[in-house]
C-alpha cells in the first residue's frame, strides 16, 4: 500500500512539476477536486480527446458528433431521474468529522479481500512455477474460494440494500464488517444518507423571475434532448450514434484522488440508437470495441479489466465497466450502459413531443433503444499519465525519469536541440523548428548540456530529440534520438518530417484497433 502511495505521490507532483496538471487556484489554497491543465496538460488532453473523437465519429460513418450546452431547461433533470436519484449514500464519522461515501467504503474493504488473494496466487505461482493453472487454482483452492464467496456476499447485500433504499442496512453492514474511517481506525459513524449530486444555479438577472437551473451532471441528456433534431438533419438511420464531449459537474462526497474525481470533470459519451431487441448484441459489440481503442494505445492488455455491475442503474438493463489499474488498484476508467428506451420515453413523457423513429424497414414508428459509452477524459488522462510515468535503471546504472505517453498522444511530438549555441547550429535548428511546426507541436532547446536536455525531454513526455551538430553543416543530417530506446540515428534533415509522422500520426495508432 505505501508503495502505491509513493507511486501515486509521485505521479501528482510530476504532472505539476512538468507542467500537466495544477491545483485550480493554487494561490489562494486551491479548490477541493478542482484542477487546471496546463500548457502540457491541456495538449495531451486534447489529444486524449481528438484520438477519442476520430474513432467514434470520423472513423464511424453512422455516428455524429455535437456539442450541447452545458445549462439545460430543467425539466431535463426530472425527466431523466436526476433530481430524484443521483444520490449517493454519505456517511460521516463522528470522531474525525470526515464524510465517506458508504458504498465505497464498503468496496474497498473488499478490495483489500481481493488483494489476499492476489497474494495466494502470487505464492501458489511461485510454487508451482510453470504448471501453474491460474484459473482451476481459483476455483479449488479452500481458502481463495472463501474470500471470494465472502466478497460476493457483501457486494450483493450492498446492492440489494441500496436498490431498495435501506440505508440503515447499509450502516448495520460497516458496522458488522467492522469498517473503520481509513484515516483514524474510528468506528463511531453516523446513520447512512442520500446526497444529491448535482450542482444548483440560478439563470436570470431578478430574484422574483429567476430559474433554478443545474449545472449538467452527465453530458448524455444534451444528446437525447436533441435525438429527433440530428436524426431528422442527419437522416441518419438506425442503428446510428451521437457523440460529444463535454464538461459535467458533481458535487462528489469524496474527492481526494486527484483528477480520478473531480467536482468538474470532462466526459467523452456515445448514444448509440437501436431497434428495440438488439440491445444484447450491441452492447457486446460496444463492450469489445471500446477495448480495442484502449488496447491499440499500447499500455498493456493486463491492466484492463471488465467488471459487471450488480447493482443497476435506475436506467439500465446491462452495464459493465472498463476498469483500469490506476495506481491505487484497479477502478472504473469507462462505462457501457445498455439504456433500454428509459431516457427517451421519459423525454417524451415530460415534453409531450413524439420522440420516435419510423423504421422503413418495419413499417413503423417506435422509441430507439440505446446503448451507451461513456469515458471519463480526466480520467484517462489520469489512466496514460500514471502507466506512463516510469523510473528506469540503465545499463550504466544511472537512473532516469522517462514519461513513456503513447507517441500519438504525447503533447510535445519533437524537441529540435543544437548541440551547442554558436557555429551556425542554432539557425539551422531554428529552421527545423519553422518546417515542422506546420504538422507538429515542437520545441526548441538549446540550455544545458545536451544529455540534460535528453532527460528533461524523457521526463516531459516528447517521444523524439533531433540534434544539429557540426556534421549537419556538411551532410544536412541531424541525430534523431527516440525517448524509449535512447536509440540515436543519423537522418537527412528532408527525412524528417515523414519519420515522424508515420510514428505519431492517428492513423498509424488507429489501425492497431
Ligand atoms: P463512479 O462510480 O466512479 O462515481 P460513475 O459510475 O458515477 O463513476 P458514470 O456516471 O458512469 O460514472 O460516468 C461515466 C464516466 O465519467 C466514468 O466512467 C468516469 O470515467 C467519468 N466520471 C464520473 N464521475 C467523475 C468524476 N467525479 N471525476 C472524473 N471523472 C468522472
Amino acid at each position: 500500500m505505501a508503495n502505491q502511495d509513493d507511486q501515486f505521490k509521485k505521479v501528482i507532483s510530476h504532472a505539476k512539476e512538468y507542467g500537466y496538471v495544477f491545483q485550480s487556484s493554487e494561490i489562494y489554497e486551491g479548490l477541493s477536486a478542482v484542477y487546471d491543465y496546463a500548457q502540457n496538460g491541456a495538449e495531451l488532453k486534447k489529444n486524449i480527446r481528438e484520438y477519442w473523437w476520430k474513432a467514434m465519429v470520423q472513423m464511424n460513418e453512422n455516428i455524429v458528433g455535437i456539442d450541447a450546452a452545458i445549462f439545460m431547461h430543467p425539466t431535463t433533470w426530472k425527466a431523466s431521474g436526476h433530481v430524484d436519484a443521483f444520490n449517493d449514500p454519505l456517511i460521516d464519522n463522528k470522531d474525525s468529522k470526515k464524510r465517506y461515501r458508504a458504498d465505497v467504503l464498503i468496496e474497498d474493504y473488499c478490495a483489500k479481500i481481493e488483494a489476499k488473494i492476489d497474494k495466494e496466487v502470487e505464492k501458489a505461482e511461485k510454487r508451482f512455477g510453470g504448471t501453474f493453472d491460474k484459473a482451476q487454482f481459483l476455483t479449488t483452492n479452500q481458502r481463495v474460494v472463501e474470500y471470494q464467496e465472502k466478497i460476493n456476499a457483501i457486494l450483493s447485500r450492498m446492492a440489494k440494500s441500496l436498490e431498495h433504499e435501506d440505508l440503515a442496512d447499509v450502516k448495520a453492514l460497516i458496522e458488522e464488517l467492522e469498517i473503520a474511517d481509513p484515516l483514524t481506525g474510528s468506528r463511531n459513524w453516523t446513520d447512512v444518507k442520500q446526497f444529491n449530486l448535482m450542482f444548483g444555479t440560478k439563470l436570470g438577472a431578478s430574484a422574483d423571475n429567476a430559474m433554478d437551473l443545474y449545472l449538467r451532471p452527465e453530458t448524455a441528456q444534451g444528446i437525447f434532448v436533441n435525438f429527433l433534431n440530428v436524426q431528422k438533419t442527419s437522416r441518419l438511420k438506425i442503428p446510428f450514434g451521437i457523440a460529444q464531449s463535454g464538461k459535467a459537474f458533481r458535487n462528489e462526497i469524496v474527492a481526494r484522488q486527484f483528477i480520478f474525481r473531480m467536482r468538474e470533470f470532462e466526459q467523452m459519451e456515445m448514444q448509440f440508437f437501436i431497434k428495440p431487441g438488439t440491445q444484447a448484441e450491441w452492447y457486446e459489440y460496444w463492450k469489445e470495441t471500446r477495448l480495442r481503442w484502449h488496447l491499440s494505445l499500447g499500455m498493456g492488455a493486463e491492466n484492463y479489466r471488465f467488471h459487471d455491475h450488480e447493482k443497476l442503474a435506475h436506467y439500465a438493463d446491462a452495464a459493465a465497466d472498463i476498469e483500469f489499474k490506476f495506481p491505487f488498484g484497479f477502478k472504473e476508467l469507462e462505462g457501457i450502459h445498455s439504456r433500454t428506451d428509459f431516457d427517451l420515453s421519459q423525454h417524451e413523457k415530460f415534453s409531450g413531443k413524439k420522440l420516435q423513429y419510423f423504421d422503413p424497414e418495419e413499417n413503423k414508428s417506435y422509441v430507439p433503444y440505446v446503448l451507451e459509452t461513456s469515458i471519463g477524459l480526466d480520467r484517462m488522462f489520469l489512466a496514460v499519465f500514471s502507466n506512463s510515468l516510469k523510473d528506469e535503471t540503465l545499463e550504466d546504472g544511472s537512473t532516469r525519469t522517462v514519461l513513456a505517453l503513447p507517441s500519438v498522444l504525447a503533447p510535445v511530438k519533437a524537441a529540435i536541440l543544437p548541440l551547442v549555441k554558436k557555429d551556425g547550429l542554432p539557425e539551422i535548428a531554428r529552421q527545423i523548428v519553422e518546417d515542422l511546426k506546420w504538422d507538429f507541436n515542437v520545441v526548441y532547446d538549446e540550455k544545458d548540456a545536451v544529455g540534460r536536455r535528453y532527460r528533461r525531454q524523457d521526463a516531459n513526455g516528447t517521444p523524439f530529440c533531433i540534434t544539429v551538430d557540426h556534421d549537419t553543416l556538411n551532410d544536412n543530417t541531424v541525430t534523431i534520438r527516440y525517448r524509449d530506446t535512447m536509440k540515436q540515428e543519423r537522418v537527412n534533415i528532408e527525412a524528417l518530417r515523414d519519420l515522424i509522422k508515420q510514428e505519431v500520426e492517428m492513423r498509424t495508432w488507429l489501425m492497431k484497433m
